[in-house]
């Protein structure tokens, strides 16, 4: 049997998700615009879920706004604030998910400043370098990641929040792969709109939300203009099942997340010190900061991510190499090259990430497989494909 570790791509549907889904999936359903039982039952489950999510990041519930997943929210967040305005400044972290940086191009192609924030050599931004930035002029808006989805390395959010609200200007948290793993209240962070993803803590792909800090935060641009649905911000009839869905995995992971959390760090010490007792110059990356505790990304000199990856799944383990989101293209890690990583570990990431149901036997799987690799790397042989 193989096993799956990649939760960072997407995690497994949770068996209540699926149950919350049903309803909304078989049989008459109504439009939660319709006036009828059916339509008032529908608009009842968006806001059952809409509770959920709100309650996930501390949040009120008015401010939470469903999109079509996380990378919509993420548009939808950049372009909202500065595309009211024909040009300004907006600073993007260089650790940044595509989703970010893909709008954050938009901008600069409509005559925006975009400026990107530097990481250090353990995958962190640097508050100072922020300072800096800050000084140049009026920023609008600065986006920065809560946890990075290739290293997990967490970034100072809270501190970065202080610098840019001191500079007049607003932070957007790209927050996707944090929940279930490590706290992410809207207001600790400080951030002022916050990113969330339904599939990555166990509910449907296609499904996410930007939760604004309050009403004063305004999306002056929708993505997607037509009805009055979801306050104007996103037009169009709401996707119910995946919406309930959402809801339902975001309780799910606000109720479990300590004792999720200890458990996959549990795990992950021990698939580290098992990686490292098999080769004495793996690199782990971002190791000495604050990671996410289901996340390891690792390298050895001479390794070829993609050949790795097929190693691994041969052996029937699921892992992956880089950002798994883009489009299966091998080319070297934005995020590795911010970190200043050298041309002979760049092309050898390998990412294993950690979900609620991995057990003990999957990391012990694992460590066979890397074992296997690493002898066939050691004996100085290319890992056959
Ligand atoms: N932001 C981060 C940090 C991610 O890891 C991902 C997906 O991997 C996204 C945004 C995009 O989310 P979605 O897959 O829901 O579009």
């Amino acid at each position: 049997m193989s096993i799956y570790l990649d939760h960072n791509a997407t995690a497994p549907l949770d068996g209540r998700v699926l149950e919350a889904m049903q309803p909304w999936l078989t049989g008459v359903h109504g439009n939660p615009a319709s006036v009828h039982r059916y339509g008032r039952a529908a608009q009842a489950a968006l806001e059952t879920a809409r509770a959920q999510v709100a309650a996930l990041v501390n949040a009120q519930p008015a401010q939470v706004v469903f999109t079509g997943g996380g990378t919509e929210a993420d548009n939808l967040a950049l372009k909202g604030v500065c595309g009211g305005a024909p040009s300004g400044r907006v600073l993007v972290g260089a650790l940044e998910h595509s989703a970010v940086l893909g709008p954050a191009v938009a901008l600069a192609k409509r005559g925006w400043e975009v400026e990107y924030l530097p990481a250090d050599a353990a995958g962190r931004y640097d508050a100072r370098a922020l300072e800096r930035l800050l000084a140049g002029g009026d920023v609008r808006l600065v986006s920065l990641m809560l946890a990075n989805n290739e290293t997990g390395a967490v970034q100072p959010v809270p501190e970065a929040a202080a610098i840019v609200h001191a500079a007049g200007g607003l932070l957007h948290v790209d927050a996707v792969q944090a929940p279930g793993r490590i706290g992410c209240n809207i207001g600790t962070l400080g951030a002022d709109l916050l990113t969330l993803s339904a599939h990555k803590i166990g509910g449907p792909k296609g499904v996410g939300a930007i939760v604004r800090r309050g009403d004063e935060i305004h999306l002056l641009e929708p993505l997607i203009r037509g009805g009055g649905q979801e306050r104007g911000i996103r037009a169009g009839t709401e996707n119910v099942a995946g919406i309930a869905g959402f809801g339902a995995a975001a309780a799910a992971a606000r109720t479990q997340f300590d004792v999720e959390a200890a458990h996959m760090k549990g795990l992950r010490d021990a698939l580290e010190s098992g990686l490292k007792s098999v080769s004495k110059n793996v690199v782990i990356f971002a190791e000495t900061v604050e990671r996410l505790p289901n996340t390891t990304l690792f390298a050895v000199d001479g390794m070829k991510a993609e050949t790795a990856v097929i190693a691994f799944d041969l052996e029937g383990v699921a892992v992956s190499s880089g950002a798994a989101c883009s489009s299966g293209k091998v080319q070297p890690s934005h995020v590795l090259t911010a970190m200043g990583v050298p041309p002979a570990l760049l092309r050898g990431a390998v990412r294993v990430s950690l979900g609620w149901g991995t057990t003990k036997v999957d990391v012990e799987r694992f460590l066979g497989a890397w074992r296997k690799l690493a002898s066939a790397l050691s004996k100085g042989r290319q890992v056959a494909a």
